[in-house]
């Protein structure tokens, strides 16, 4: 570890937008190193990264493209998750001996307190979420959160305690740089395993092994949390105390779903077992979600945390943005934002959540999926009207009808969002749920998934049902 920053010539790879490279900048300005940051976006993309980063005194900013020195004339490079490995830059860099990091890295090798980490290829940051609502509910000493889910903890290193907690999101990319330090984390949870990502890791063998660096430096005095359902996850090793979560009980040590309609589930520990009304308690929709508050609660509850820290936890929970998010409430009807589902899986899920009639907004982008799934769930399951948007609209109209014979499902098609919102919330009667879950990305009508659900969610709180109602 580089322990002393002062007068360092440290170069930031990759400023992004998501918070770490603004939190690795600013502790590294504390610390008196000289900070020369870089991006291949432009100011403009960057601009509200480079708004928080304004009052800093930075040795230099090189946008929209890299410039050789200051990879190979530093002494250091902080690197993001998000630049590949081959980049010819880091290689020339690396050529020159200068030693590379990141910003999880860096806070790893300062944080002294008791970490609970969260992987997988789906529900990671919700599951952190979950962990963090409930270890906040459950310990008197305060609980961070951090990791991938956005911002960074690493200004604040030092003035988290020992007996503190922190909960990280950790993606396979972190989780790859993150091997060089052997992490062990006193909990680690594993939410499930599905081909992800396969453009930037070399292979399936590959993103699995960087997923597998959560569990493989543990000890049998940590813990992992682990999908007992998932066909992969179930039989990855670890040195650690296994708890399993699963919808099926059998046997095991871990949290485990009763099998029963109010969603209740059993918690194992050796002879010690109990049974909490965990679905009740959970305010998110969606058998997903459940899944994800069982690991949750599975890691809460190994960590002796009593069932009323549980459920105080998850009954202050407001739904992460843009995850099947609960917009509004207005004459009757519940506004739902889901445009975080960029994929026909996502979708398909969010349509499974719900019992009531349904109001769906969907299509965007056309980036080559199969959308029939889609499709067939929208003419097989309680949708009555579907607003389709963007470049898939027509071929998603298409297949619609295809499955839907007895033309049950109304199908508008419009030209902007506002319009395609006015034309769902129309077809809405009380009672039902106007559901954003596109199932395509965005970036035909808008400039990412965020921008999408924020119009949304405008457009829902703004909304009045009709005088004549
Ligand atoms: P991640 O951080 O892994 O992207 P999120 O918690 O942000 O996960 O959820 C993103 C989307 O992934 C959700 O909107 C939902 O469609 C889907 N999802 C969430 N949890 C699960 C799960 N346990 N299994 C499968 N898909 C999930």
């Amino acid at each position: 570890m580089v322990s002393d920053l002062r007068g360092k010539r440290i170069t930031v790879v990759g400023l992004g937008t998501f918070g770490g490279a603004v939190g690795a900048i600013r502790y590294l300005a504390a610390q008196g190193a000289r900070v020369t940051v870089t991006d291949l976006r432009s100011a403009n993309d960057l601009s509200d990264s480079l708004a928080a980063i304004a009052d800093l005194p930075l040795a230099a900013v090189h946008l929209g493209g890299h410039c050789e020195p200051d990879f190979v004339d530093a002494d250091l490079l902080v690197v993001s998750p998000a630049v590949p490995k081959d980049s010819p830059f880091l290689q020339r860099a690396a050529a020159a001996n200068v030693p590379q990091t990141s910003e999880m890295n860096l806070f790893w090798e300062r944080n002294r307190a008791p970490a609970v980490c969260v992987t997988g290829s789906n529900g990671k940051s919700t599951t952190t979420a979950l962990t963090h609502a409930i270890l906040s509910a459950a310990s008197p000493r305060p609980c961070h959160l951090g990791g991938n889910i956005g911002g960074s903890l690493l200004p604040q290193v030092e003035s988290i305690a020992v007996d503190d907690w922190v909960v990280l999101e950790l993606s396979s990319f972190q989780l790859v740089d993150l091997g060089v330090l052997k992490p062990n984390p006193r909990v680690a949870i594993v939410t499930n395993f599905t081909p992800n990502h396969l453009d930037r890791h070399r292979g399936i063998d590959e993103y699995r092994a960087a997923k597998q660096n959560l569990l493989r430096w543990q000890t049998p005095e940590q813990i992992a949390v682990l999908n007992q359902d998932d066909r992969d996850v179930c039989h990855w090793p670890t040195a650690a105390q296994s708890f399993w979560f699963g919808e099926r009980d059998v046997g095991r040590n871990g949290l485990f779903g009763c099998g029963d309609a109010h969603r209740r589930a059993i918690f194992r520990a050796g002879r010690h077992e109990q049974v909490i009304p965990l679905g009740a308690w959970l305010p998110l929709p969606g058998r997903h979600n459940y899944l994800n508050a069982l690991a949750a609660a599975c890691a809460a509850l190994a960590l002796g945390a009593a069932p009323a820290a549980i459920q105080a936890g998850l009954a202050g929970f407001v739904a992460l943005p843009h995850r099947l998010q609960l917009a509004a409430e207005c004459a009757g009807r519940r506004f739902y934002n889901d445009s975080k589902a960029t994929t026909v899986e996502a979708a398909c899920l969010a349509l499974a959540a719900f019992d009531a009639p349904l109001v769906l907004l969907a299509g965007g982008y056309d980036k080559a999926a199969d959308l029939t799934e889609l499709a067939r769930a929208i003419a097989t399951r309680n949708v009555k009207a579907v607003a389709l948007m963007g470049q898939t609209a027509d071929r998603l109209a298409e297949l619609v009808q295809q499955f839907d014979n007895a033309r049950r499902v109304a199908v508008g098609r419009f030209g902007s969002f506002a319009e395609t919102f006015a034309w769902a919330a129309g077809q809405s009667a009380a009672g039902d749920v106007v559901l954003l879950s596109p199932g395509c990305a965005s970036y035909d009508w808008f400039r990412n998934y965020a921008a999408r659900g924020d119009e949304f969610v405008q457009l829902a709180r703004a909304w009045r049902a009709p005088l004549a109602e």
